[in-house]
């Protein structure tokens, strides 16, 4: 395989076994890319970014072909939390108006909030039954300081948004249904819903394939030349020509594909369990009766939700390696932190684990823009852990840009990011940067 920064298990198929999602719906036949063919557009990656992006490029009219390393949904897309939530920047607002202005800042919520709207829109159009739930989500207060941060940010933060933020004051949470231990409170954002992200993946690659996208599985690229003004994309059983070009690997990016990716992109793990169903009266006994989803106010936050089915989902950040060693010691870290927050479940199971690459950039914000200096050519990723909705959004600005059409991007989301120190190596400074938030959350 080419130059990848983790461990090769992580990009095997078997990487998603354990997944809840998996067995929630049959993903469509896509066969391998076999021999020689042509396309006006490739798009490399069929995760949301890369669906995104092809259906809208097939709408324009183009012909245009997605090659993906197993198949679509494998990567983060068909394996992630389901927050169709703002975000995709680690910045908060202050800090993102230091860097780029206020005239950015108000951009960059624009795209927060047409990203959210282009989930729905995309799932009414495309009639996928995506298992929504949670008007807005929840942000619970792990401690008093971060509690009295939500009081004085609550008035900012609706008005950006442009709904009413509520506080959850911290006697209010038993009656919302919202008891989790040691919490101080909350705020309730009304922006945002939860879904089956699989559901949604397999939605998007159904309605690509009816556009006439012709989607290949089992098709890792190994290598992207120029030749001749078009892309040439070899895979292990075919070779593809196109004009144009979409790079939608995010978190499964190699670093030499091609190298203008080198270390400009930083895969971090992402876990979650989902426990068997809960029962009406075990789900009373802890106080957790809600279906909005939430998460806490940690810099290494847990983020977790009642599903539709009553099974409960929980999640936080992975390790730093994918060996099945570090797998057994994050799932027990993850099974003592369920416990802690909610210990009326600790006879409750939780039968599935697994893990999957989210991405980060060295600014701490979203890419779209051109690969370096190759014309008719886009690569959207660095969703930082959001991306339902933001690389869904990021998908159709890729297509826009191809096509020349108006887009939203801001300035800073299309420069192009700096590369991180330490080369391949460079996942293991997260070692030093969770050991420092874990720090920090103790306050
Ligand atoms: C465990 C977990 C929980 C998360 N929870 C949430 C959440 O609740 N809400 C939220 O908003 N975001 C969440 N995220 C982040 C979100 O899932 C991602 O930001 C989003 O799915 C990125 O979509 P994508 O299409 O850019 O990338 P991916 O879905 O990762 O797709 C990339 C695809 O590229 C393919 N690929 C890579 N290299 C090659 C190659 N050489 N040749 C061919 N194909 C290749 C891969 O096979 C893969 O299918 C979570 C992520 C993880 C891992």
């Amino acid at each position: 395989m080419s130059q990848i920064p983790y461990e090769s298990a992580a990009y095997e198929a078997s990487s998603v076994e354990g997944c809840y999602w998996t067995a929630t719906c049959a993903a469509p036949d896509c066969p391998p890319l076999e021999g020689e063919a042509q396309a006006e557009a490739v798009v490399v990656g069929a995760g949301y970014t890369g669906l995104s992006a092809a259906l809208h490029l097939a709408r324009a009219g183009m012909d245009v072909a997605v090659l993906d390393r197993h198949g679509p949904g494998w990567g983060a897309s068909g394996r992630n939390g389901g927050f169709a939530c703002i975000g995709g920047s680690k910045l908060d607002r202050g800090q993102m108006v230091r860097a780029y202005g206020a005239e950015a800042r108000a951009e960059w919520v624009r795209a927060e909030r047409e990203a959210i709207g282009t989930v729905e829109r995309l799932a009414g159009e495309l009639g996928i039954g995506i298992d929504r739930h949670s008007d807005g989500e929840a942000m619970l207060a792990h401690s008093a300081r971060a509690m009295a941060d939500i009081r004085a940010d609550a008035g900012p933060a609706g008005a950006e948004y442009g709904v009413r933020a509520e506080v959850l004051e911290p006697e209010s949470l038993a009656e919302r249904g919202l008891s989790a231990a040691g919490m101080h409170g909350g705020l309730r954002l009304p922006v945002g819903f939860g879904l089956n992200p699989r559901k949604y993946v397999t939605g998007l690659a159904r309605g690509c394939l009816a556009a006439g996208v012709r989607i290949h599985g089992n098709s890792a690229v190994a290598r992207i030349v120029r030749e001749g003004g078009a892309y040439l994309i070899q895979t292990p059983s075919g070779r593809l020509r196109a004009r144009r070009l979409v790079l939608a690997t995010n978190g499964y990016a190699s670093d030499d594909l091609p190298d203008w990716m080198r270390a400009r992109f930083l895969p971090v793990q992402s876990s979650v369990l989902v426990t068997r169903p809960i029962t009406a009266e075990e789900r009373q006994a802890q106080g957790w009766t809600s279906d909005l989803m939430a998460y806490d106010s940690r810099h290494l936050l847990h983020y977790f939700r009642m599903l539709p089915e009553g099974r409960f989902l929980f999640g936080m950040r992975g390790g730093i390696r994918w060996t099945p060693a570090a797998h057994r010691k994050i799932r027990a870290q993850m099974r003592a932190d369920f416990e802690a927050m909610f210990p009326a479940w600790t006879s409750v199971e939780t039968p599935f684990f697994w893990s999957g690459l989210a991405n980060l950039t060295r600014r701490l914000v979203p890419h779209v823009g051109p690969v370096g200096d190759w014309p008719d050519s886009v690569v959207a990723f660095g969703y930082h852990g959001n991306g339902v909705a933001m690389a869904s959004w990021s998908g159709l600005q890729a297509a826009k840009l191809l096509l020349g059409e108006a887009h939203g991007l801001p300035g800073f989301v299309m420069a192009a990011p700096k590369r991180f120190e330490l080369g391949r190596a460079r996942r293991l400074a997260l070692a030093g940067a969770y050991v420092w938030y874990g720090l920090l959350d103790r306050r």
